[in-house]
């Protein structure tokens, strides 16, 4: 049930002078102060027994709630801790995780990227520059390929335009810079990331190939 009382103006501290009642109610105020009106928003009556009494008067003359709370405290001493020393430990990532970007190579050393642009054009925020023209074998391959990592929005979809995987997030997030310029990955910031993160950014595929 909620109603509405008038109360003489007493602000925060007469709020707090009324909440707490071993005795009595202890109905939750919300302050309209502007209004000069606070209004009931508990709907628990008080139950007024010989038994409910006693129990409230002991809870307060024996801080039973405090001595639950060192209770509670005592507990987690002996249980692990649920906080890692980072950056010494890291916890699990996701094989989905989306971090640094990367460009992947074949295991012959070949680039993957055949220039077909489609993360270019799937990309929402215009992150991506790519250039491209046909080598002498007739093959495609990107001249240019520039992330402003700046502008991205570790969307993902990128790597899910890509046909031959070649463009990925991979499961490096430290990669916090002091420069704008040093957030501007041109083709071979790219293909360091590719053959640096190449190990996991295979597992993480590997792990999630079920679900592509
Ligand atoms: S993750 Fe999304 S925003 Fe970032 S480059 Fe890829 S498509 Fe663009
Ligand atoms: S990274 Fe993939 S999607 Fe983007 S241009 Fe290269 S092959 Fe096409």
């Amino acid at each position: 049930m909620t109603s509405s009382i008038k109360l003489f103006s007493l602000g925060r501290a007469g709020v707090n002078l009324l909440r707490p009642s071993v005795f009595g109610v202890s109905p939750i105020f919300r302050n309209y102060a502007s209004k000069g009106e606070y209004i009931i928003v508990t709907d628990k009556e008080p139950c007024m027994d010989m038994k409910d009494i006693t129990d409230r008067a002991a809870t307060t003359m024996f801080a039973l709630e405090l001595a639950r709370g060192f209770g509670v405290t005592l507990g987690s001493l002996f249980k692990e801790p649920a906080t890692i020393n980072y950056p010494f430990e890291k916890g699990p990532l996701s094989p989905r995780f989306r971090g640094e970007h990367a460009l992947r190579r074949y295991p012959s050393g070949e680039e993957r990227c055949i220039a077909c642009k489609l993360c270019e054009a799937v990309c929402p925020a215009q992150a991506i520059t790519i250039e491209a023209e046909p080598r002498e074998d007739g093959s495609r391959r990107t001249t240019r390929y520039d992330i402003d990592m700046t502008k991205c929005i570790y969307c993902g979809f990128c790597q899910e335009a890509c046909p031959v995987d070649a463009i990925v997030e991979g499961p490096n997030f430290e990669f916090s810079t002091e420069t704008h310029e040093e957030l501007l990955y041109n083709k071979e910031k790219l293909l360091l990331n590719g053959d640096r993160w190449e190990s996991e950014i295979a597992a993480n595929i590997h792990a999630d190939h079920l679900y592509r």
